[in-house]
């Protein structure tokens, strides 16, 4: 009798550690992870759990988790979200040549917390019926007079504003940016909307005739309704850039499978899953040698705006206030 408790140790030790585990805390849903994950899986044999949910309760989660949280990495949408992860504590840095050639600078945290791995452009979309391209030129002309009554704009609760304005203000300053905000405000033909398809379907509709809005939305409705007279613009191809903006991850400070999450987000940041990943929502992948969708391509080519993303979260506190003094609900 006496051996049988150090037999059964042995046998519970001896049991095959399954392949390596990993669990993601997710913000994007489970209809885009769900194939990269299993894909994932299918190439490595590494087993991916998942929970789903807003940006905002997975970081509280995160928190209130602590060390004893399961999850090895995030992912979720903003730069101003990942950079708050980051400030929050809950993500480490990553040191790796993989991510670093393959994800842009501006792209990702200067100290490694977080990676972009799709890119989301926000962009100016317009009537071609009452709109010609010649007519726009930058985000900050459609503070000017010939656009008075005929910006529609989404609200500036959204975080998606928030970034492109603090952007701006790393730019031009905060003065020189509240003058737009201002021009942009009194340029409105109707109160700000909750979501960028409303302003797409004001645009349609005769309401407004220029908006600003991520290029994922339009592609979503014109793919619903493809005879809407709609057409996106590339600003600022002399002045800065196309505002972009990430969806990206980093791993958690507290990992219990740091190396293998490492591993994954380097996999995430190659040809294969930066296509899956990015035409799953009809984004642009991060990794500027992988091509985007054939509808994206369709939209033509620009210049980014090179300024690194992590000034979206540090100057989001001030570009809100900036925005809530300028009169943009
Ligand atoms: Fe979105």
């Amino acid at each position: 009798m006496k051996f049988n408790l150090p037999l059964l140790f042995l046998i519970v030790f001896a049991t095959p550690v399954a392949a390596d585990e990993l669990v993601v805390y997710s913000a994007r849903n489970e209809q885009l992870i769900k194939p990269l994950f299993d894909a994932y899986t299918a190439e490595t044999g590494t087993e991916i759990k998942f929970i789903t949910d807003k940006a905002g309760p997975l970081l509280a989660r995160l928190k209130a988790e602590g060390a004893g949280t399961r999850a090895d990495l995030l992912l979720t949408v903003d730069a101003g979200n990942l950079w708050k992860a980051a400030q929050d504590g809950v993500l480490t840095s990553v040191r790796s040549n993989t991510l670093d050639q393959n994800i842009p600078s501006h792209l990702r945290d200067p100290d490694g917390k977080w990676f972009g791995l799709s890119v989301r452009a926000r962009t100016i979309v317009y009537s071609t019926e009452r709109v010609k391209p010649g007519e726009l030129s930058t985000y900050e002309a459609l503070a000017e007079p010939q656009w008075k009554g005929r910006l529609c704009l989404r609200t500036s609760k959204k975080v998606y504003n928030q970034s492109l304005i603090a952007t701006m203000i790393a730019r031009h300053g905060a003065d020189a940016t509240r003058k737009v905000v201002e021009g942009w405000i009194a340029n409105l033909a109707t109160s700000v909307f909750s979501n960028d398809t409303k302003v797409m379907q004001a645009i349609a509709a005769g309401q407004c005739d220029v908006g600003i809005v991520n290029t994922y939305y339009f592609g979503r409705l014109l793919k619903k309704d493809p005879k809407l007279a709609l057409a996106l613009f590339w600003p600022n191809q002399d002045a800065g850039g196309v505002h972009v903006n990430v969806s990206g991850a980093g791993i958690v400070r507290h990992a219990k499978h740091a190396d293998a999450a490492q591993k994954f987000l380097e996999w995430l940041s190659e040809e294969k899953a930066q296509r899956m990943f990015a035409d799953g929502n009809l984004e642009y992948p991060a990794n500027p040698n992988v091509e985007a969708h054939a509808t994206v391509k369709t939209w033509g080519d620009f210049k980014q705006d090179a300024t690194n993303l992590s000034a979206a979260g540090r100057l989001q506190v001030e570009a809100i206030k900036l925005m809530d003094q300028a009169g943009y609900k």
